[in-house]
């Protein structure tokens, strides 16, 4: 996927660097940064939500967001898999909805301790919380 070094460290650092994925009460939450032979290395899948090209589920003709953070889920291989091969169950609505508890849920893990950054902080926020730290 061709997005943005800006939105590929959002979705990766939203989701823990994890699985999306959860559904009816299953949830995968599977590291996908693993040291293979002392290199870190992603084991994952950045997902559209809405399909890049008319052949890809849940493809949606004229959406201008598509190569971008909002239209992107983070999956290991096994849940990219499912969710493309049963559109029907797995309708860009429902992977919305994965993607914001997903997210939400690393949010308030992230916040229990309070040696690691937030997963949500942006490049302001991080810059003032620093600034506050000098003074
Ligand atoms: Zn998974």
């Amino acid at each position: 996927m061709n997005i943005s070094d800006r939105d590929r460290v959002q979705l990766w650092s939203r989701a823990g660097s994890r699985c999306s994925y959860s559904y009816r009460g299953k949830k995968c939450n599977a590291k996908l940064l693993t040291y293979v032979d002392g290199r870190l290395t992603a084991t994952g899948d950045e997902c559209y939500i809405v399909g890049e090209t008319p052949n890809d589920p849940r493809y949606v003709d004229a959406f201008p967001k598509r190569i971008t953070y909002y239209n992107s889920i983070l999956l290991c291989k096994e849940h990219h898999r499912m969710v493309d091969s049963e559109p029907e169950v797995y309708t860009v609505k429902v992977l919305h909805e994965m993607k914001d508890e997903h997210e939400a849920a690393v949010e308030k893990e992230s916040r229990k301790d309070a040696h690691t950054p937030p997963a949500r902080t942006n490049d302001d926020e991080l810059l003032k919380a620093i600034r506050r730290a000098q003074k």
